[in-house]
């Protein structure tokens, strides 16, 4: 898949969508990745690798760089008419292979902090789910010929697997994109279940800030209504992905005194990532669809409907 392509992502999906067999958690499959294979490398490069914020959060600690450098040097936006979901990218290296900026010989080199997707990556997460509809959600195994750590087909649960609530933030930034890499081999040419597979691969803190994510992402007013205009659009990768230019915004503006925040609430954000992330995911409900999401200040509140008061007589 070429970088950007996102058509490509989209038809991957469709695809997906399709034919792949539905998985559940207990489905199991085989698959080893190593330097022994003569395919080593050969996926961590023209591949788009959707960021979550909580991506970049490790990322950006892991390269000891500010969330704004981090977004400059290492992340792209693409954008088509019809997307209503905002994404961001890693960027991958302008050399002819467009290699990603952390692959070595050796493999990975934040391989502890590497994103969701290469962390799930062969395994994936299919959902038509949003907050107001149902939908069906599954796991999937992708197969790619350069692929060569697959060991043996999936084998699926008797019936569509739509049990599983784990794996990731909605649709787009779902498909595994990502590659799983290590210098090591993993745990050895073994069976995994999904629910083994993803608990090797350390999911689960990304699959929390996951559910966050998609409390926004799928939101209806953001998938049914217009696309974000341009202030909505800063405001959102602001509270996602720049969390200095956020933090700033918090504790730099009259910000603190709009909203009613607990004031150890507020020394947590002060220095933690974490903290101010799950905050700055629940405020963008706010902001972008003037969900009650976060509490504002009695005062603020009354200030203005005395301002409205005023402005009917
Ligand atoms: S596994 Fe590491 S090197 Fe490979 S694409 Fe992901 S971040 Fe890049
Ligand atoms: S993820 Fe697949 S293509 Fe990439 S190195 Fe491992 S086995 Fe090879």
């Amino acid at each position: 898949m070429a970088t950007h392509e996102l058509s490509e992502a989209d038809a991957l999906k469709q695809t997906i969508l399709k034919d792949y067999p539905r998985l559940g958690p207990d489905s199991r499959f085989r698959f080893r990745c190593h330097s022994g294979l003569d395919c080593f490398n050969r996926c961590c490069a023209d591949v788009n690798i959707v960021l979550t914020p909580y991506d970049v959060v490790r990322l950006r600690r892991r390269l000891s760089l500010g969330s704004t450098e981090f977004m400059v040097e290492h992340t792209v936006r693409p954008f088509t008419k019809e997307q209503k979901i905002p994404v961001l990218l890693l960027k991958m290296r302008d050399d002819e292979a467009k290699t990603c900026p952390f692959v070595t010989a050796q493999g990975c080199s934040v391989y502890a902090d590497r994103p969701w997707a290469c962390r799930m990556y062969p395994v994936g997460v299919a959902s038509s789910q949003t907050r107001t509809r149902a939908g069906e959600e599954f796991y999937f195994v992708l197969q790619e010929d350069h692929c060569h750590g697959h060991g043996g087909a999936a084998e699926p649960e008797g019936r569509a697997g739509c049990e599983c609530g784990r794996g990731g933030v909605g649709t787009p930034a779902a498909l595994p994109t990502g590659r799983r890499q290590s210098a090591e081999p993993p745990s050895g040419d073994r069976e995994w279940s999904i629910a083994e597979w993803m608990d090797d691969q350390g999911v689960a803190d990304y699959d929390a800030f996951g559910e966050l994510f998609k409390e926004v992402n799928l939101h209806p007013m953001l998938l049914d209504g217009p696309p974000l205009e341009p202030r909505k659009m800063d405001l959102y990768f602001m509270a996602c992905y720049d969390l200095d230019r956020f933090r700033r915004f918090v504790f730099e503006s009259r910000f603190l005194q709009t909203f009613d925040l607990a004031a150890d609430h507020v020394e947590q954000m002060r220095t933690d990532d974490e903290a101010l992330l799950r905050f700055g995911l629940d405020w963008l409900r706010f902001a972008l669809f003037a969900e009650p999401a976060v509490k504002v200040n009695p005062k603020v509140l009354e200030a203005k409907r005395q301002a409205l008061e005023a402005q009917k007589r």
